[in-house]
């Protein structure tokens, strides 16, 4: 149960004083239902309204406070024209301006002959000093309520500052104290406030400064959302260890034979990977592990292998993949060698037909399928297993926690190996799954060259078509990605419909298009003509993004690269060098190229790092931005901004880790406050699984 003390917070914003339904919507889209996600936007600028001059010293473009007489309303002729109220003061006059006003409601505001405090930005129009739609109008006695330094929120459309402003205000107000559930030696290490004042502190800026995220108030505020993440992060993964986990050992039967049927030898970062899986696998703790690697370091391989010390030990393993598509290749992947191990696998789609689903599902419960690889119908009810011992989740961020859950709980204390081709920097990866353990494939397969990489513009895409052309000639595979931008998807597929004429017009019979409206089906036809050379060209928009693995692919172009971020451009470049040819990527941008985007293309040209890549990214675009993709699966963070809080990351993890090992039931009194904090942040499944265990 939620404490008591917390309930004003998860009041719902309509409690407010003047938030009805409309703004009430309004402030859900833009914050959230409850006061609670209200105040969590925190200002991102000032309003100083302190400047309080005569007329006469007003300059115009800054902002000033005034108190003026109210001598005349002109009401406009016309609906056209402006609402003109003149103002004076001892030292000059001043013209209030006030477009679409209502006579009734300005004669009412400004009566004529009394005094009233405006506040705004003055302007000089044809030699008057103005001001047009003053931000505020009171009566002089409530002069120090608008001279101060007014906070600024970000809005959504039909919101006004005022609204925003006064809600977040009354929110403040129905704040409770709560118990202080940091370290007290930390807090006065930092100089931090308690966690209440701290809040009124960050909605109440004094100047520019006290907006950066290192503000004692805003770091205090990221640090709580921090910890509370680590906290339930933590919890959850203490309770899983105290479930009795299994100990799977197999004698290396298999991945013998399995090895034996490969065309190459397992790179070194991919043996210490399957070591270290093994490893935990043979502990009689339940194993979550993440297998880092960049595109085509070969982490499917390594998956299989692991999956395969199931199989000799008696048990079962599954691979679950985020899309048809990726099920599928993987299934391709797989089947040779596990035909060669002789061990039976089986492919469960949400596509698979009556019969076949049948026979597949009674093989996984009866234990005669050993193996399966699948989508997420892996995790529907019907879907039984006679004993499954690991479950391999690929490009997890696609994922919700729920759904790996879901797979965890086919089985009896079920390992958990995670792989993502994302390279995910040190800082995210702490964020999103805490002391995590990590196997990285950091080397490229034997074999492979380096990808020449080069950015050119827009302008030269004749010339770029015609190197397509004779490379098409000379039997090379190309790619061609156009840009998806997700508001406008129509525009975006007639984009990429368009270069699909204009190509397959120039290059009759070649050319393959792929995107994401296609049925899977045709999209499937279209993959596997590529993929055995009967088309050499594949437009695409960016589903060829994740894991399509055509060895023979050679060349990818890649248009307006400026609109992909470096992550995005990574994974797409990934599709080539896959084989043993020299591969090149086009990068092709429309000028004027800006900043960022031309540091991006600088990158891709340097290096073929993913982690460095990634953590370049993580630096250009600042992780509100990494973390606001839809698919990062990372957590959102409200107060925090790990580009700018990273060491105060690595504080919270150690402190969440001293919690576990002094308190782990959170039972202390600095325990029963931290429980506070974790529903506080929503982390209310953190604390069910105290209950639970
Ligand atoms: P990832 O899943 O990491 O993108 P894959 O497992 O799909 O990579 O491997 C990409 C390609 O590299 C596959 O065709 C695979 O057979 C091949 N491969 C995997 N490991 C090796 C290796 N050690 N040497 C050569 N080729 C490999
Ligand atoms: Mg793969």
């Amino acid at each position: 149960m939620r404490p008591q003390n917390l309930t004003p917070l998860f009041a719902q914003t309509t409690s407010l004083p003047g938030i009805g339904p409309r703004l009430g919507k309004l402030l859900e889209k833009l914050a959230g239902p409850l006061l609670v996600d209200l105040l969590w936007r925190l200002p991102f600028a000032i309003v100083d309204r302190r400047h309080a001059p005569d007329i006469a010293q007003a300059r115009a473009g800054e902002i000033a406070t005034l108190t003026v007489a109210i001598d005349e309303h002109h009401v406009p002729r016309s609906p056209r024209h402006p609402y003109r109220v003149s103002c004076s003061d001892e030292t000059g006059r001043i013209t209030l301006t006030f477009f679409n006003g209502r006579e009734d409601y300005l004669k009412k505001l400004l009566p004529v002959g009394e005094q009233r405090i405006v506040s705004g930005k003055v302007e000089l129009y044809q030699g008057e000093v103005q001001m047009t739609h003053p931000d505020h109008v009171v009566p002089p006695e409530q002069r120090d309520q608008v001279l101060r330094v007014e906070p600024v929120y970000g809005l959504t459309a039909g919101l006004t500052q005022k609204v925003v402003q006064k809600a977040i205000g009354t929110a403040l107000e129905r704040t409770p104290e709560l118990a202080e559930w940091q370290d007290p030696a930390f807090l006065a290490r930092n100089r931090w406030a308690g966690w209440r004042a701290s809040l009124v502190r960050a909605h109440a800026p004094g100047e520019e400064a006290d907006l950066a995220p290192d503000h004692p108030a805003r770091a205090r505020l990221a640090f709580d959302e921090l910890l509370a993440s680590q906290l339930a992060i933590a919890l959850v993964r203490h309770h899983n260890r105290t479930i009795a986990g299994r100990a799977t050992e197999g004698d290396g039967r298999l991945r013998a034979t399995a090895l034996a049927a490969l065309p190459f030898a397992l790179t070194g970062s991919q043996s210490t990977a399957l070591d270290e899986i093994a490893c935990d696998m043979a502990k009689p703790e339940r194993m979550v592990r993440l297998l880092q690697g960049d595109v085509g370091s070969g982490k499917t391989l390594v998956a299989f292998l692991a999956m395969l010390i199931c199989v000799e030990a008696g048990a079962q393993a599954a691979l679950m993949a985020p899309t048809e598509l990726l099920a599928r290749q993987h299934y391709a992947t797989i089947v040779p060698l596990a035909e060669a191990a002789g061990v039976r696998l089986a492919l469960l789609t949400g596509r698979d037909g009556q019969k076949q689903k049948r026979e597949t599902l009674q093989g996984l419960a009866d234990g005669a399928i050993s193996l399966v690889v699948g989508t997420h119908a892996l995790v529907q009810e019907d879907v039984q297993f006679a004993d499954l011992a690991l479950a391999v989740v690929d490009e997890q961020h696609r994922f919700g926690v729920h759904q790996r859950m879901a797979l965890s709980s086919k089985g009896h204390a079920v390992d958990l190996l995670v792989m993502t081709a994302t390279p995910i920097p040190r800082t995210l990866m702490l964020a999103a799954y805490g002391d995590l353990d990590v196997s990285k494939l950091t080397e490229k397969p034997a074999g492979r060259q380096p990808i020449d990489t080069r950015a050119l513009p827009l302008e030269r895409i004749g010339e770029v078509a015609d190197g397509v052309g004779r490379q098409i000639a000379g039997g090379a595979r190309v790619y061609w990605v156009c840009p998806l931008i997700e508001e406008s998807e129509e525009i975006d597929l007639a984009n990429v419909e368009e270069r699909f004429d204009l190509l397959k017009a120039r290059f009759p019979g070649k050319v393959g298009l792929l995107h994401g409206r296609l049925k899977s089906a045709e999209r499937e036809a279209t993959m596997s003509a590529f993929a055995e050379g009967r088309l050499s060209l594949l437009v695409a928009t960016t589903v060829i993004e994740v894991g399509v693995d055509v060895p023979a692919a050679t060349v990818m172009v890649v248009e307006h690269a400026e609109r992909f971020g470096l992550a995005q451009l990574h994974q797409l470049r990934g599709r080539v060098g896959r084989g043993s040819a020299r591969s090149t990527c086009l990068l092709l941008y429309a000028q004027p190229l800006g900043e960022t985007a031309r540091a991006r293309l600088a990158i891709m040209r340097e290096t073929e790092d993913g982690f460095r890549i990634a953590e370049e990214d993580l630096r250009l675009r600042g992780a509100g931005e990494l973390l606001g993709t839809r698919q990062s699966g990372l957590p959102d963070m409200r107060l925090a901004d790990l580009a700018a809080h990273g060491e105060l990351l690595q504080a919270a993890r150690d402190d969440a880790r001293l919690v576990i090992d002094r308190d782990p039931d959170l039972e202390s009194a600095r325990g029963t406050a931290l429980r506070a904090l974790l529903y506080l942040f929503r982390r209310d499944d953190a604390v069910r699984t105290l209950r639970a265990g």
